[in-house]
């Protein structure tokens, strides 16, 4: 038998009428047997998503003792999502308990936690379901590192009773003992952990739309869906700003070569996009799978003749960057040459010029130049490699959109080329690769 896990996102729990379809999808496939969730989402553009009113309870309570005024409002979706399912619990019984704990625990992770746990525990009722708790099964180590064999046994022991469960996403618990979150967006992860642990054939990720899109429709009008995407292609484009699913999500299915199916609720006969393991993927005839981009990087680069000889030179580059704790991104180099790109928002003035400081002590460079505002733009596919002229293409048609390229970095996989364009050409950069690989003009 097949077994699915499927994690509906804030969109899908949004209110009554959307909780109802996924109910119905639920209920139009008996392989679905673990139902993950998100708290409720926005219902309209300018409404506020139940998560981020719960760091608003929390910042009240830092400040006033209590969060009694702002949990009002969710107190207020909550109820009014029960009314409109028709379902008979003791909501309030719920929520006041919840308000309680609230106020005792004073933590910030376990305030955000609730959406998804008041979220769970209404969908439970609604599928007659058994209800999970993420702080039973979901552990993290005294790093804060998820405990996957911890984690794993637990789910596997909580659904051997067999029948519909539903589990909150986005919380577990600490070695301390409390609630602790993943970052935002984490839900998705909590799916992939389900997943892994049941052993599930497929993880369904049910969202608002109907799968990947080969780049940001917000750059080109409807932009072709990808059909098929790896694992890598996927985390290549996550890490860039593709944001349908949490860049993290994809580690535990892959050990266990789970394929995520990304679909949309609203759209359930949609087929969506499949992410595979490599080896069940095959290309799907395009050299490029899709298009991503982010602002607000750095570029740090450093010349000295003989640098190749130097035994040690980028070590010692790159240990400056230790010491102050920042994390760099990429190091594309020559023989001379190397750059090292961070993200603009660990580095101001003052820092920057530490750091300049201690790498002009550490390896005596011949010139220095910094980068700012710059976007990194990826092409990404597994097509690229053995097709002859992909980055002659790519070239010239940021050449032809008059966009003056700062930076090159071809990943050793060959997966992706990436490019460092300033932050104004980004959109620009992002719509010339397209038309070259995708052949449209609607830009
Ligand atoms: N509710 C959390 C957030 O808004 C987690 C999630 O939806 O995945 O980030």
């Amino acid at each position: 038998m097949a077994l699915k896990v499927c994690k509906f996102g804030g969109t899908s729990m949004a209110d009554g009428h959307t909780m109802t379809k996924v109910k119905n999808i639920i209920r139009a496939d008996s392989d679905r047997l673990y139902v993950v969730v998100s708290a409720p989402g926005k219902r309209f553009s300018g409404d506020t998503k139940i998560t981020d009113l719960l760091y608003g309870c929390y910042e009240q309570l830092k400040t006033t003792g209590s969060c009694r005024q702002a949990f009002a409002e969710i107190e207020k979706r909550f109820t009014g999502i029960v009314k409109e399912l028709g379902l008979d619990f003791d909501i309030r019984g719920v929520l006041s308990a919840t308000l309680e704990r609230m106020e005792r625990e004073k933590s910030e992770d376990f305030c955000a936690s609730r959406g998804e746990y008041l979220s769970a525990v209404v969908m439970a009722h609604l599928l007659d379901a058994k209800f999970v708790d993420g702080e039973d099964v979901v552990f993290f180590d005294e790093n804060g590192a998820f405990d996957d064999k911890k984690s794993y046994a637990a789910i596997a022991s909580a659904v051997s009773g067999g029948g519909l469960c539903v589990f909150p996403g986005f919380y577990g618990r600490g070695a301390d003992g409390k609630i602790k979150t993943f970052s935002r967006g984490g839900s998705d992860i909590t799916g992939a952990i389900v997943a892994r642990a049941v052993g599930a054939s497929v993880y369904e990720n049910w969202t608002d739309v109907s799968g990947f899109l080969a780049c940001d429709p917000r750059i080109v009008d409807s932009p072709k869906r990808i059909k098929t995407l790896s694992y890598k292609e996927l985390r290549e484009l996550s890490y860039m700003g593709a944001n349908v699913l949490h860049a993290e999500s994809i580690f535990p299915v892959r050990k266990a070569n789970i394929p995520i199916v990304i679909k949309n609720t609203f759209r359930p006969e949609d087929e969506g996009t499949s992410i595979l393991p490599i080896a069940q993927y095959k290309p799907g005839g395009n050299i490029v799978t899709g298009i991503a981009g982010k602002k607000n990087f750095t570029v740090l680069f450093i010349e000295k003749s003989h640098m190749n000889s130097e035994v040690g030179f980028v070590r010692k580059v790159l240990s400056v960057f230790e010491r102050f704790n920042i994390s760099v991104e990429h190091i594309p180099s020559g023989i001379d040459t190397m750059s090292v790109v961070v993200e603009g928002s660990c580095m101001d003035n003052f820092r920057l010029e530490q750091i300049l400081e201690c790498i002009k002590a550490e390896v005596e460079p011949d010139f220095m130049r910094v980068s700012e505002n710059i976007a990194l733009v990826a092409t990404v596919g597994h097509g690229m490699s053995s097709s002859v002229g992909t980055s002659a293409r790519l070239f010239k048609a940021l050449a032809d959109a008059g966009v003056n390229i700062k930076m090159i970095d071809q990943g050793s996989s060959e997966l992706n080329i990436i490019v460092g364009v300033k932050d104004e050409d980004m959109e620009r950069s992002i719509a010339a690769i397209y038309r070259e690989f995708f052949g449209s003009d609607r830009v």
